[in-house]
């Protein structure tokens, strides 16, 4: 991987490159106009990570950079990625749990702070050439050299992520991202964890110039260095927000947004970030130096650490599908109910990029959702092109013509054993023999609507959650007649749409379900008893949950939780204030009344309640929750502790800063 001397295949004739030591990570090479070609292409996979070898290994790179440099041998120096999948991604994060010791990790943060000034301070340009991702550390490399060009496609997509992983930029990142985009824009970038593409990056000032094409990225790599173009520090008018008591007001404001979405004590990073700003936000150079102190605790935290657990095992879940050869290809579904579930399902599978039909008993059913799925694609897509062919993907089929032609058949028609039954008997004659079949049932057993099939081991579960673009996860139901094939094909599919997969065993209420109905009913059971809404609403949340039960109840709706409570065994007392609520057609949100009053889609709630023992009485809330996880383990509705936890979290959205309800347990927090 290393350059050498020897003569390349081409007629020009090369300057002699540099002897360097053998790399693994880089390539680097020198051309006829003395313009060093760095290339960044990770030995280990298709992703470029900054790991410490890689990170050892640019160090020895830029010292023969800045010998070159001073022998003028060297007139720039442009980055880019040998990867198709992009620039960097980031750290190598399976580096981070050997990194929570302080002073190790002190010692290799200031390493890589002292390398990144060196290339800011190289004698001559250094340019970074910009497709896909770039991340994190790879962001923060980036903004290091001096200056960036960005492929302007929908695959480029430049941010800071770090908050979600319970810690904040730390190679420099902070200062040099305030530099060149300003306070607001650049906090605001590293404090949601959302990447923007290239354009945004390109307006805020993260990035200096676009291109259509990563093919051109060399050229004008070339031009640039050439033309010794250096990234603008933001202007004075974006400057201002950090500069004298300014600076104080600004980051109270972020508090209190970031109160909004995370707690505190929950998750520290995003506040001491803002502390950080609040001390140096008018500074990039001690901002960045600064930095270092206040992410070294961070990395340690309970919360990181499980944060960490979070993403390894959610990457996890990619890999449960087919592989390598059998690998299959999904272009086709056909969507069977145009109701709340599969009209959605159906604008999901559109969104991301499928071919799909859709079909019910007539038109008037479909057309609402194809109405619904204008409205996912305007907001989601934004242009009117991307719109355009997205709505040109779904497609109304009232007679059911996609069936022979689709790769993945998702019946989402009423929970009705006899319906479901004859639809797929006849769905199967017509379907492609490697087909998948899967029905999104939430509580008939797939055994029984197999049951008239020929092959009655196609059958598989897949069980979305309501609404379906913004919950993550697709139970896959595995029925007693299927074997591993088709539940692995079940999850090359959810993943094939960008969602997150825990096969379950086809048991009542599955895993989010059957954990979730004794948690909200134990809370009813308290509001039946003389508890205020808000008061046990308040101690869940406080507690880590995203919403309360009672709030939750009234989302879900009076008449589905009452279905699937009785479906698990629960009742429904007569007199109760739930039994009364549903006579009276006070089903929650939806009806704009529940056990909270709804306007403009919000609960009602009567001021904030005045507990202090709020975060104990959240935790005896999420008790039985907790208890009816161990039980699926222990009956093996999921296969292990590690997949309960993850489906549980991007089920419910529990705690993720406790790493999902048994690890909490084990933790002694739930
Ligand atoms: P829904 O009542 O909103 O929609 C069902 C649709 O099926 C209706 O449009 C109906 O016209 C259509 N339909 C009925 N018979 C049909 C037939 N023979 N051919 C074609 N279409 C037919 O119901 P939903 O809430 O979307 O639920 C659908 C399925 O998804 C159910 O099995 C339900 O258990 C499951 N589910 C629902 C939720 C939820 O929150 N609503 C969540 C997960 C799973």
């Amino acid at each position: 991987m290393a350059a050498t001397s020897t003569p390349t295949k081409t007629d020009k004739p090369q300057p002699p490159q540099p002897v360097l030591p053998k790399l693994k990570h880089w390539r680097f090479e020198i051309d006829i106009e003395h313009i060093g070609w760095l290339t960044i292409d990770n030995q280990s996979g298709p992703v470029n990570t900054l790991g410490s070898e890689a990170i050892t290994e640019l160090e020895k790179l830029v010292a023969r950079f800045e010998d070159l440099a001073a022998s003028d041998e060297l007139v720039g120096v442009v980055l880019l990625s040998g990867k198709d999948s992009g620039f960097i991604a980031g750290a190598d994060i399976s580096e981070f749990d050997n990194m929570v010791d302080a002073p190790v990790l002190t010692a290799a943060l200031n390493r890589t702070h002292a390398l990144f000034e060196r290339i800011e301070r190289l004698a001559v340009p250094f340019v970074s050439g910009i497709h896909g991702f770039c991340l994190g550390g790879g962001l923060e490399l980036a903004l290091a050299t001096h200056y960036r060009i960005a492929v302007n496609d929908d695959k480029t997509r430049l941010g800071f992520p770090e908050v979600n992983l319970g810690i904040f930029p730390g190679f420099g990142g902070t200062g040099r991202s305030i530099e060149v985009a300003g306070p607001v824009p650049a906090m605001q970038l590293m404090l949601t964890g959302r990447p923007v593409r290239a354009g945004a990056a390109r307006g805020m000032g993260l990035v200096d110039k676009l291109v259509s094409h990563r093919d051109q990225l060399r050229w004008e790599g070339r031009k640039a260095v050439l033309a010794k173009k250096h990234a603008q520090r933001a202007g004075f008018m974006k400057r201002v927000m950090a500069m004298g008591p300014l600076r104080g007001y600004v980051a109270n404001q972020m508090r209190q947004q970031a109160a909004k979405k995370a707690n505190k004590l929950h998750y520290p990073a995003p506040y001491g970030l803002i502390d950080l700003f609040e001390r140096h936000g008018d500074d990039p150079v001690a901002m960045r130096r600064g930095e270092i102190a206040g992410f070294v605790p961070l990395m340690a935290t309970e919360t990181a650490t499980n944060l960490r657990r979070l993403f390894f095992l959610t990457e996890g879940l990619k890999k449960q599908g087919v592989r390598g050869a059998d690998k299959p290809e999904f272009r086709r579904v056909h969507v069977i109910g145009a109701g709340v579930m599969g009209g959605d399902i159906a604008a999901w599978c559109a969104y991301r990029g499928m071919a799909v039909t859709l079909q019910d008993l007539d038109m008037e059913r479909v057309q609402p959702a194809l109405d619904r799925a204008k409205g996912l694609f305007k907001k989601r897509l934004k242009k009117k092109q991307a719109v355009n062919a997205a709505l040109s993907r779904l497609e109304a089929d009232v007679e059911g013509k996609g069936v022979a032609r689709a790769d993945v058949i998702i019946e989402a028609v009423v929970e009705n054993l006899d319906i479901k039954r004859k639809i797929f008997s006849e769905v199967e004659v017509k379907a492609k023999p490697t087909a998948v079949l899967a029905s999104n049932t939430s509580s008939i057993e797939l055994e029984r609507i197999a049951e008239g099939l020929k092959d009655p081991s196609r059958l598989i579960g897949l069980h979305f959650f309501n609404p379906v673009a913004q919950l993550p996860l697709v139970e896959v139901i595995r029925s007693n007649l299927n074997d591993d094939k088709a539940v692995a094909i079940g999850c090359s599919f959810a993943t094939a749409i960008s969602k997150s997969s825990v096969v379950v065993k086809s048991a009542p209420g599955f895993l989010v379900n059957r954990v979730l109905m004794p948690y909200m009913l134990g809370a009813v059971n308290r509001l039946e008893q003389g508890e205020k809404p808000e008061v046990l609403d308040a101690a869940a949340v406080a507690f880590g949950m995203p919403m309360g039960p009672i709030e939750l109840m009234d989302v879900v709706g009076l008449d589905i939780g009452r279905n699937v409570a009785t479906e698990l065994g629960h009742e429904v007392p007569e007199d109760s204030r739930f039994a009364k609520l549903l006579a009276e057609g006070h089903l929650g949100r939806k009806t704009g009344r529940g056990f909270y009053r709804w306007n403009k889609g919000k609960a009602q709630k009567s001021g904030s309640p005045d507990r202090a023992n709020l975060h104990e009485l959240g935790r005896d809330l999420v008790k039985p929750l907790v208890d009816a996880c161990e039980v699926c383990v222990a009956e093996g509705v999921v296969a292990s502790a590690d997949l309960a936890d993850v489906g549980v979290i991007l089920g419910t959205g529990f705690a993720p800063f406790l790493g999902g309800p048994l690890t909490a347990r084990k933790h002694g927090k739930a």
